[in-house]
């Protein structure tokens, strides 16, 4: 029977090559987008082009509701039944400052969506999952770097998301539910040009062991080995893809 993979804030980025990817490996897959709503049409058409056998489709969600997030988990159980995985993935960073100059509204911003929007995701999870499903949070390695000086917010909010990943493990292991998280290091997508920061690819990729930037793909493999039946025995791990960052 064709699995089926929900992934949160699949319309660009690591949510993109990971829908990609569980397509090419013939899985169901919905997605959510926010705002753009064309690029999240465009991963769809990627998945179908990935010559998969299941089905694509995207919705509208904004992490932060706790409606919209459990209407999107409902329309994905609706069009395909029930859930085999989960990627928590959808996240923001904001403008690089100290901590002595963020304000109120950008520091919210950010826990607003890593945290609640994380937590709120793992919710539905939770309750939508059974036996043999799988959940998998994207964390950062800004949670063990801190980032002074840039993101110290972010790295907190990601360090919230390591601590939902081992404490839903042992909430939800005995149920046969496997949670666990990988954590990005420095990766070529959007997210660093949307806080007007292109340059920290380049810049930052070449300050990890390997000596480059990630892409989207290599994190979306690791994802998918965590969802897979081949990590049957992995819960409540927090996996670098990071370069060695
Ligand atoms: P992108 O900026 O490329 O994509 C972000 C995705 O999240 C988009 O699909 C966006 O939707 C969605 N999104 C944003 N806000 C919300 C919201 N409120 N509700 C629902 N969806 C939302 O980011 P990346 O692919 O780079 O990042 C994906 C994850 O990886 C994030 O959690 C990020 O923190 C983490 N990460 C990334 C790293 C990197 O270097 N790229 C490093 C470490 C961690 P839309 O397109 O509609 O706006």
């Amino acid at each position: 029977m064709t699995k089926t993979i929900l992934i949160t804030g699949g319309s660009r980025g690591i949510g993109r090559a990971t829908a990609v990817l569980f397509a090419r490996k013939g899985w169901n897959v919905a997605i959510s987008f926010v705002g753009n709503q064309e690029s999240a049409d465009q991963t769809c058409a990627m998945c179908e082009r990935a010559g998969f056998t299941g089905n694509a489709f995207a919705r509208k969600c904004d992490v932060r509701d706790e409606n919209s997030v459990a209407d999107f988990f409902a329309a994905a159980h609706e069009r395909f039944g029930p859930l085999d995985g989960v990627v928590n993935n959808a996240g923001i960073v904001a403008p690089k400052s100290s901590l002595a100059d963020m304000d109120i509204d950008r520091m919210k911003a950010v826990f607003d969506t890593n945290v609640l929007g994380a937590y709120l995701v793992a919710r539905e999870a939770a309750r939508m999952l059974s036996s043999g499903g799988a959940l998998v949070n994207v964390s950062s390695v800004a949670a063990k770097l801190g980032s002074p000086d840039e993101y110290v917010d972010y790295a907190g909010s990601k360090g919230a998301v390591d601590t939902l990943t081992i404490g839903l493990a042992k909430e939800l292991g005995p149920k046969g539910v496997r949670v666990n998280a990988v954590r990005p290091g420095i990766i070529d997508t959007e997210i660093h040009a949307s806080v007007g920061r292109p340059e920290r690819v380049k810049e930052l990729g070449p300050a990890c062991a390997l000596g480059r930037p990630g892409a989207a793909d290599e994190v979306a493999q690791s994802i998918y080995w965590l969802i897979s039946d081949d990590a049957s025995y992995v819960t409540g791990s927090i996996l670098d893809v990071s370069g060695g960052r």
